[in-house]
């Protein structure tokens, strides 16, 4: 296997992007994210389609949730990430929640909860949000998120609305 990770913490990764090609983007960055050195990729979720959040001038979204094993901490999972966004043209806007060709949040880095400046986790959206808890669900049906209980009972108090599993 390429990048095996012997003595890691099992993450989660939600992915989105709503330009220049979502589709491409997401599978781009899935690649990029398992050649990072220290982390392998455990699992992917299918793709979905979602209205977006905040300005509705913007196209609809593509989005998925990556499970890995990594041996980087936390902040440092967080700056591959970010240099990745970079890399593939994230341009930041003061507009909240504005158009990107991809945004990469860690959702979950094991049992940890983490209150710094630049990093929290579980992710502050994750539960009221379907385009993360439905890929979420579909490949760890039996994850407890910490504090915030288990993955199917925050899946069961959100509805999918216009979220749309792709293929
Ligand atoms: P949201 O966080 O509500 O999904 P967003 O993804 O559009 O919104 P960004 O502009 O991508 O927000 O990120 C803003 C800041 O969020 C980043 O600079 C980063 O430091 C911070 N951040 C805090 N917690 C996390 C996390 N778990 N994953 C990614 N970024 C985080
Ligand atoms: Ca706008
Ligand atoms: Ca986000
Ligand atoms: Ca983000």
């Amino acid at each position: 296997m390429k990048n095996p990770v012997t003595d890691g913490v099992v993450a989660y990764i939600g992915l989105g992007s709503n330009l220049a090609n979502p589709v491409e983007q997401i599978q781009a960055a899935r690649t990029a994210i398992t050649q990072i050195a220290g982390v392998q990729e455990l699992a992917f979720s299918s793709l979905y389609h979602s209205a977006p959040m905040g300005p509705q001038d913007q196209p609809d979204y593509v989005n998925a949730v990556m499970a890995i094993k990594t041996g980087l901490p936390p902040i440092a999972l967080l700056r591959c990430l970010q240099r990745i966004e970079n890399a593939q043209g994230r341009v930041r806007k003061s507009e909240r929640w504005g158009a990107r060709t991809l945004d990469l949040d860690v959702l979950i880095y094991g049992d940890q909860i983490i209150e710094l400046p630049d990093l929290i986790v579980p992710h502050t959206g994750l539960a009221e949000r379907a385009f993360v808890l439905y890929p979420l669900y579909e490949i760890a049906p039996q994850l407890l998120v910490p504090g915030k209980g288990n993955i199917a009972s925050l899946l069961d108090q959100c509805p999918m609305n216009e979220l749309k599993r792709l293929g």
